[in-house]
């Protein structure tokens, strides 16, 4: 072998030692855990630092990133939440707690019968997976892009109806509103993602943008409008509470 080399070009056995060392390299670096290791920062060092300047100037996240939720409003500031919930079933963490009650003539919230008088979220238990806004069947809960809500103290973790609702808009008036204000209106609530479609917004946490509502008379009863104080059933009544999925209070203390 040492005679058959000495016998061989200068060129020839430096190209045949380069090839030998480099096919080395090569299995020790794919064929084995350590190469495999040592090839990660070998691949990385060459490359320019990618530095984010966190938090100064965040980057942008997905679209679809599931951020903190937004309890929203149509466009004349009343509350899209009916107070069913829909969503405090399907939480997988039953980290949301509702307490529904009725709308009445001269106080109404929401399109709906109920709406929602107590809203919390319990991000302590929160894995922010999407399923309760999928549950949500009029769109009042959406996922925001905001991520920067951490704080030193659990409780300061449990966001309530005002943390979540979203601002009444410049075209909203805030809650409650009389039956009469919104026949008199005649929007349609319930047209659907053509009428009320999903908002998406990045970065920090912002108002959704305000979905125009459609004008729909078919939607409206006809007849004279109740008197105030008149209900078309009947006299209404007032807030008959309900509990939660599991009929306890998401305070601080019963995070786990
Ligand atoms: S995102 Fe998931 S865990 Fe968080 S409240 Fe909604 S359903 Fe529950
Ligand atoms: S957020 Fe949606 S699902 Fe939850 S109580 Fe309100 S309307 Fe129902």
């Amino acid at each position: 072998m040492t005679d058959l080399l000495t016998s061989l070009p200068a060129p020839l056995v430096s190209v045949l030692t380069v090839v030998v060392l480099a096919v080395g390299l090569w299995l020790l670096l794919t064929r084995t855990v350590l190469g495999r290791g040592f090839s990660v920062p070998l691949r990385t060092m060459f490359r320019p630092p990618e530095t984010s300047e966190y938090p100064e100037k965040p980057r942008p996240v997905q679209p679809r990133f599931h951020g903190r939720h937004q309890l929203n409003r149509y466009t004349d500031g009343l509350e899209k939440c009916i107070g069913c919930e829909l969503c405090a079933w399907a939480c997988p963490a039953d980290a949301i707690y509702v307490q529904g009650a009725n709308n009445t003539t001269e106080a109404r919230y929401s399109p709906g019968e109920r709406y929602a008088e107590d809203y919390q979220i319990n991000y302590n238990r929160c894995i922010l997976c999407g399923l309760c806004i999928e549950a949500c069947p009029t769109r009042a809960l959406t996922m925001t892009h905001d991520y920067e809500f951490s704080a030193d103290q659990r409780h300061k973790l449990v966001y309530t109806k005002d943390d979540l609702i979203e601002p009444v808009g410049a075209d909203g008036e805030a809650t409650p509103h009389t039956d009469r204000q919104v026949r008199e209106r005649g929007l349609n609530y319930y047209g659907g993602l053509a009428v009320t479609p999903p908002t998406l917004h990045g970065g920090k946490y912002k108002p959704a943008a305000a979905a125009p509502s459609a004008r729909a008379g078919q939607v409206v009863p006809s007849g004279e409008l109740p008197e105030p104080g008149e209900h078309p059933q009947g006299p209404a009544t007032v807030g008959v509470p309900t509990r939660g999925r599991r009929g306890r209070d998401l305070d601080g203390g019963d995070a786990r």
